[in-house]
């Protein structure tokens, strides 16, 4: 008995292994006919009751595991959207991403093409290239009205993402003192904003893309959620993104137009939550972070209660929508799957290839890359795993000694996939500039060391992953610190952190922010040339010395350390608002002046640079340069109070006392306390 099922399982395997070679061998069949499979893709008939182009909405709900929804079997979900959008439509039970970060996941969707094809192979750096044909695009090119409407930095124009778009809203708040980082929005100012353009709508088809960005850590659900998840605070944002998506649902169906419509909900990846010893996501290629949700409802409720068992990619999206919406897509690395719909059935699934840079390029760790067919997942790193996904979905038994032949088949596939992906697949770590270090930083996505393990492989991140977990606490830890005027106690946390990593580029670099705060200045700079040595390609340790010199007055130390910075990063905002401040204490008007103008220039929506602007513009009496930015920073919606305040001076001084005079009183309606404004007021007898 014990043998005859020994013998079984010997020759699953051997025709498993059989299957994957066939499938390689496929793979570049299918490529080279894609213009047939194409064709075919079109006639499929899932749509045959419904009207020609109808509307796409694709929402893309980030960090949302397949397990934590009602429809995926989660007892405890509280997501009746998304359970109601499945019932009356399609769920895809083995749904796997491409990335486990945002940006190349999200590269992945909108594109149908492999992240490293596009050359996105991390958050906010290198963006999708004008030569992707976006979705939006796509649809547009057919005659669509189309908008996007996202909810965090990484996913805005800069980086690719609003091509193809008419609308495109990533409005960020966070305008105050203390905050210069436009990062995120919650989902309902994303839904509100898009609901909007829905209502807004004409006779023509439409494309939407929602982004919610809200299950990404930390874990902060508004009312009601917060309460009712106390002690799940996960489970409430994604009850909280399912409440968001209800409000677009019920503005479709309010105007008539849900059933005209396709809807696609789909995660970018999901997120540990402590699974092999990760918290959160971009270290590991395992199932908590590659099984995504994909559901669909179709137009006319076609399909309505379909689930596809088969494995499906979020490479296939797009093509997909374009088949369903029967429109012709260029080539790319996914397929439709609307013949799984259909009930068609395929011999075998086309692996699906994963891949994080995340290790590599933050840590100094190996990246990690996977192949994974319906039943079998092979990761390629410095100690190979294997799992049998079907007999063992929670990846603890590495089979890859006991099946070598297969976990060496499939790491020939994986490395044909990973070959092909041609110029634009840089392993060069990119090199995001200071400012979007810090906004990344502000999303929990810590690292960014010295390529000191460039073209060699690197620890085993399964290996690291408990100090990293230590490493990026620690660092929110030391950042809240700062953030919150406990410089002290920052140190102390970054000391402990130096003692488990002493070649931590970011430790150096916020334990030299830490003494600058309590003016060690001498310990400061020490901590900045150490960052450098770590990282000789970034700016912001020399930035960060020239601030240090500029507190204690000596601004000609500080000016060669902002000129070398401006060696590394010459369009940097942030380089020409510390010359700036430089120049300005020198009393180098003119200078100050034109580097300001120069750092609104490099970064518009940083409003750091253009009230100093301002400021330094009214104390030079040069109005018209101060106007200009107070009634910019006004439309930011930057301290409104101050900017009326400004505006009514410069109408002051200009001679037009009844306009300072609505001025003034429309700053103190803002802020009732604001007694600058009431004694001027006062002065002009209004
Ligand atoms: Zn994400």
């Amino acid at each position: 008995m014990e043998h005859h099922e020994t013998h079984e399982t010997r020759e699953t395997d051997e025709t498993h292994e059989k299957k994957f070679f066939f499938r390689v061998f496929r793979a570049n069949v299918s490529w080279l006919s894609w213009l047939a499979v194409a064709a075919a893709a079109l006639s499929v008939a899932v749509l045959s009751q419904a009207p020609p182009l109808p509307n796409v909405l694709l929402i893309t709900i980030d960090t949302v595991r397949a397990d934590r929804i009602g429809a995926y079997g989660y007892a405890k979900a509280a997501t009746p959207v998304m359970d109601r959008l499945a019932r009356e439509g399609v769920r895809f039970a083995d749904a796997t991403t491409q990335a486990p970060l945002t940006g190349p996941a999200h590269a992945a969707l909108l594109t149908g093409l492999y992240p490293a094809r596009l050359g996105v192979r991390d958050n906010a750096t290198t963006p999708v290239p004008d030569s992707a044909t976006t979705a939006a695009e796509l649809f547009k090119a057919r005659g669509y009205r189309t908008g996007g409407f996202v909810g965090a930095f990484i996913l805005t124009a800069p980086y690719g993402f609003a091509q193809g778009f008419d609308t495109f809203d990533a409005d960020f708040p966070g305008f105050s003192d203390g905050i210069k980082l436009q990062v995120q929005r919650r989902g309902d100012a994303v839904v509100d904003a898009a609901v909007k353009w829905l209502e807004a709508g004409s006779t023509q088809p439409f494309f939407g893309w929602v982004h919610l960005y809200d299950a990404h850590a930390p874990y902060d659900a508004p009312a009601p959620f917060a309460a009712r998840f106390k002690s799940s605070p996960y489970d409430g944002e994604v009850a909280f993104i399912d409440a968001c998506i209800g409000r677009l649902v019920a503005a479709l169906e309010q105007s008539g137009r849900l059933d005209r419509t396709l809807i696609a909900v789909v995660a970018d990846h999901g997120e540990s939550l402590g699974e092999h010893g990760e918290a959160e996501h971009g270290m590991f290629l395992y199932e908590s972070v590659l099984h995504i949700p994909w559901i669909m409802r179709l137009p006319g409720r076609a399909r309505a209660g379909t689930i596809v068992s088969g494995q499906v990619r979020t490479i296939d999206v797009l093509p997909t929508l374009a088949a369903i919406a029967g429109l012709p897509m260029p080539r790319v690395d996914g397929e439709s799957v609307a013949g799984l719909i259909e009930g068609k059935t395929r011999r075998d699934a086309p692996a699906s290839f994963a891949e994080t840079y995340y290790p590599k390029w933050h840590y100094g760790w190996s990246e990690l890359k996977s192949v994974r067919d319906d039943r079998w997942k092979f990761i390629d790193a410095p100690k190979q795993e294997l799992y049998d996904l079907r007999a063992d979905p929670a990846e603890r038994r590495n089979m890859a000694a006991d099946r070598s032949t297969l976990a060496a088949g499939m790491g020939g596939e994986l490395g044909k996939i990973d070959a092909g992906f041609g110029a634009a697949a840089s392993t060069e770590a990119p090199k995001p500039d200071a400012d979007t270090l810090a906004r990344l930083r502000s999303l929990g996505y810590v690292g960014m060391t010295a390529s000191s393990t460039a073209g060699r492989r690197g620890p085993d991140p399964k290996d690291m992953i408990a100090s990293a977990e230590t490493f990026r606490i620690g660092i929110s830890r030391a950042m809240d610190a700062l953030a919150n005027d406990r410089p002290a106690t920052a140190i102390e946390q970054l000391k402990r952190l130096l003692a488990i990593d002493e070649r931590s580029y970011e430790v150096h670099l916020f334990l030299g922010d830490a003494y600058t705060a309590t003016r060690q200045f001498d310990n400061a700079l020490a901590e900045y040339a150490a960052a450098r040595l770590m990282n000789p390609r970034s700016a912001a340790p020399l930035l960060s010395s020239a601030r240090a010199y500029l507190a204690q007055g000596d601004t000609a130390r500080a000016l060669q350390q902002a000129e070398l910075a401006a060696g590394i990063e010459p369009g940097s905002g942030d380089i020409g608002i510390v010359r700036g401040q430089i120049h300005e204490r020198a009393g180098r008007t003119a200078e100050a002046i034109a580097d300001y103008s120069a750092a609104v220039r490099a970064n518009g929506s940083d409003p750091q640079a253009r009230a100093r602007l301002a400021s330094l513009a009214m104390r030079t009496r040069q109005f018209d340069i101060a106007r200009l930015q107070f009634e910019t920073l006004l439309r930011m919606g930057y301290r409104p109070s101050r900017m009326h305040f400004g505006l009514a001076q410069i109408a002051e001084a200009s001679g037009d006392p009844q306009r300072a005079i609505l001025e003034y009183r429309e700053a103190i309606r803002l802020e009732p306390s604001f007694a600058d404004a009431k004694t001027a007021l006062t002065r002009l007898g209004g």
